[in-house]
C-alpha cells in the first residue's frame, strides 16, 4: 500500500508528492498531456533541500524522499500500479469528474481516490466512477508540508471502509485529519474565503492598505497570515473559481467576487505564483505594493 500517483504537478500536486515521498511513498506525478513535470519535481527537490538548509530536514530524509519521486512516463502503467491516487488539477467540476472517469479506466478497483477541490461536490465527482464507494474528498493546505490539515469530504457514496483507510493516510502523512458533509466549500474553504473576499472589498473601498488589513487580522486576532497575502498565496484565480462556485451554489451576497479580484485575475496578478497580487512576491517574500 505505498504507491502514490498525484494527478496535476501545480501548487497543491507538487505540495502532496513532497509530503507522500517524505512519509514513506513511492510517488509518481503526471500532469495534462503535453505538460513537462521534469521542472515540478526539480521544484520539489529544491523545496526539500530547502527544509535541509533551515535544519528542518534530516539530509537522510531528504535523499530518501528524492530517491522515491518521480515524473510518471507512463500513465496507464502508473495508475495500474498505484494503491492511491490523488488529483490536483485545476478548480472545475468537467475537469474533475473527466479525470475520475478516465482514472478509472486504468486503476485498480482496491485503489483509492482522492480529490484534492476545495470546494466542490464530492458526491458529484464520485458519480463519475464506476467504483464511487472508493472516491473521497482529501483537502490539503498550502504548503502542504507545513499546513497540519487534512479536511476529509465523505461523499453520499464513500464507504466507510474508504474514509478508515483516509483517515490511516491522514496518519501517515503528519496530519491533522477533520471529517466534513459534502457541502459546498465544505468546512474550511466557506469560512475562509468569505473572510478573504471581504478584505478584497475593504481594499477596493479603500478602508485600509492590504498591509493594513492583514496586520489587523494578524495582530487583532491572532491569525498566523491575514486573508490578502493568504490569497496572494493560494493564487487569486484558484480563490476566484472558489467564490464564484460557492455564489452560485449557497447564493449569499459574501461568496460574491469583488470587480477588483476579476479585473485582478484577467490581468495576470494572480499572488506569488506569478509574482503579483496584492503584494509584490520576491525571492518568495510578500513585499508591499
Ligand atoms: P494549479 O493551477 O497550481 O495546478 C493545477 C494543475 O493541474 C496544473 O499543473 C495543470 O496543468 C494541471 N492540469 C490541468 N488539467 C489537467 C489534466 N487534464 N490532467 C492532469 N493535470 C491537469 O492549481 P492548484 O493551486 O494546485 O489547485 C489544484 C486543486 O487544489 C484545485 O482544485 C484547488 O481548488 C485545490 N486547492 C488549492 C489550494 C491552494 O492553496 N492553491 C489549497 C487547497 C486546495
Amino acid at each position: 500500500m505505498n504507491k502514490l500517483l498525484v494527478v496535476g504537478a501545480g501548487t497543491m500536486g507538487r505540495g502532496i508528492a513532497h509530503v507522500g515521498a517524505l512519509s514513506g511513498f513511492d510517488v509518481a506525478i503526471t500532469d495534462k498531456k503535453g505538460v513537462d513535470v521534469g521542472p515540478a519535481v526539480l521544484s520539489i527537490r529544491a523545496d526539500l533541500d530547502k527544509g535541509v538548509a533551515k535544519g528542518k530536514l534530516d539530509a537522510t530524509l531528504r535523499d530518501a524522499a528524492v530517491a522515491r519521486l518521480r515524473a510518471s512516463t507512463d500513465f496507464c502503467k502508473d495508475a495500474e500500479a498505484a494503491d492511491i491516487v490523488i488529483e490536483a488539477v485545476f478548480e472545475d467540476i468537467d475537469l474533475k469528474t473527466s479525470i475520475v472517469k478516465h482514472l478509472e479506466e486504468h486503476v485498480r478497483p482496491d485503489a483509492l481516490i482522492g480529490t484534492n477541490t476545495s470546494s466542490l461536490s464530492i458526491t458529484k465527482i464520485a458519480a463519475a466512477a464506476q467504483h464511487p464507494g472508493r472516491v473521497i474528498g482529501t483537502h490539503f493546505f498550502n504548503p502542504v508540508h507545513i499546513m497540519q490539515l487534512l479536511e476529509i469530504v465523505m461523499a453520499e457514496q464513500t464507504t466507510p471502509a474508504t474514509l478508515e483507510r483516509t483517515l490511516a493516510l491522514a496518519k501517515t502523512l503528519g496530519k491533522t485529519a477533520i471529517v466534513v458533509k459534502d457541502v459546498p466549500g465544505f468546512a474550511t474553504s466557506r469560512l475562509g474565503v468569505c473572510l478573504g473576499l471581504e478584505a478584497i472589498r475593504m481594499l477596493e473601498q479603500g478602508v485600509a492598505s492590504a498591509a493594513d488589513i492583514d496586520t489587523a487580522l494578524e495582530l487583532g486576532y491572532r491569525h498566523p497570515m491575514g486573508p490578502l497575502k493568504l490569497t496572494d498565496l493560494v493564487g487569486l484565480d484558484v480563490r476566484l473559481a472558489i467564490a464564484d462556485h460557492l455564489h452560485r451554489e449557497l447564493k449569499g451576497d459574501q461568496y460574491k467576487a469583488p470587480d477588483l479580484m476579476r479585473r485582478m485575475v484577467a490581468e495576470g496578478k494572480l499572488g506569488k505564483k506569478t509574482g503579483q497580487g496584492f503584494y509584490r512576491w520576491v525571492d518568495g517574500n510578500a513585499v508591499a505594493g
